[in-house]
């Protein structure tokens, strides 16, 4: 699959996903205008919808196959048959690490009951964890009981500390919250190469000039904003490779500076 793979020094990327939700953008971003929207080249439809992306993203490294995130699992969800399109034996993943315990990115963990990677550990980020299991945040989040408490219950659920854990010798968290509490984002860094898994610090390449912009999603608006002005800055700053769940498919690229502004350049 041309395209949907990346090689940072000796670390493979493979960009996945489990569907593209049409919408209109005020749904997510209901203080934007759709003037805003408009000013991006193809990004609105004729009917003023945007199209997102739910991505997960499949990375080989010291000799572990590794799964971020695991999609939404909707009626029309296409992860597993992705991964088989893109050579990926889901029998063979060793660890499936979440980014944040939203729907959209812990939705395939179970079928029927059973894992769905049958081999692999469940690295969850403590403070997401210790925020979603609340009894009071739970019961508006179902897919916390379907989804990720009988992890648990199996045994094949690990905790880990946001800041610095190393998943790999080439793969390092960084706790990158507002989005979640314990939202993590992920350095690559192989070889003298780098790359940056960005998580939902974004939702929308829309962000990359407009990154004040929250998305109704993000519990703490605030925080979130600081994040993304923080990790934006440095992405750009240094030219890293980006690859983020949300944007368009592949959803690798930079952040680069053209016409005076911040813009997603996809690769
Ligand atoms: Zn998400």
């Amino acid at each position: 699959m041309a395209g949907h793979s990346v090689t940072v020094g000796s670390v493979e990327l493979v960009s996945v996903s489990d569907g593209f939700p049409i919408r209109s953008p005020l749904m997510p971003f209901p203080d934007t205008s759709l003037e805003q929207w408009r000013e991006f080249p193809g990004m609105v439809d004729d009917n003023d919808q945007v199209s997102s992306r739910y991505g997960s993203l499949v990375v080989r490294s010291g000799g572990k196959l590794i799964l971020i995130d695991t999609g939404l699992q909707a009626a029309d969800g296409i992860l597993l048959e992705d991964l088989k399109n893109k050579g990926v034996n889901r029998e063979e993943i060793d660890l499936v690490v979440f980014t944040h315990l939203h729907p959209d990115h812990v939705g395939w963990n179970l079928v029927g009951g059973k894992p769905t990677f049958p081999k692999a550990r469940y690295l969850v980020p403590q403070k997401d964890w210790d925020y979603w299991t609340d009894p009071i945040v739970m019961q508006n989040a179902e897919h916390i009981p379907s989804q990720v408490l009988p992890l648990q219950d199996l045994n094949i659920l690990d905790l880990f500390d946001e800041d610095e854990y190393r998943i790999t010798d080439e793969l390092t968290t960084v706790h990158t919250p507002g989005h979640t509490p314990g939202h993590i984002s992920i350095i690559v860094s192989s070889a003298g190469e780098r790359a940056y898994i960005l998580g939902d610090v974004a939702h929308n390449i829309a962000q990359a000039h407009y990154t004040d912009w929250s998305p109704i999603f993000d519990s703490d608006p605030d925080l979130a904003r600081v994040t993304r002005h923080e990790v934006l800055d440095m992405l750009e700053a240094e030219g890293t490779l980006v690859s983020a769940g949300h944007f368009p498919d592949p959803g690798f690229g930079r952040f680069i500076r053209a016409s005076g502004r911040r813009q997603w350049q996809g690769i």
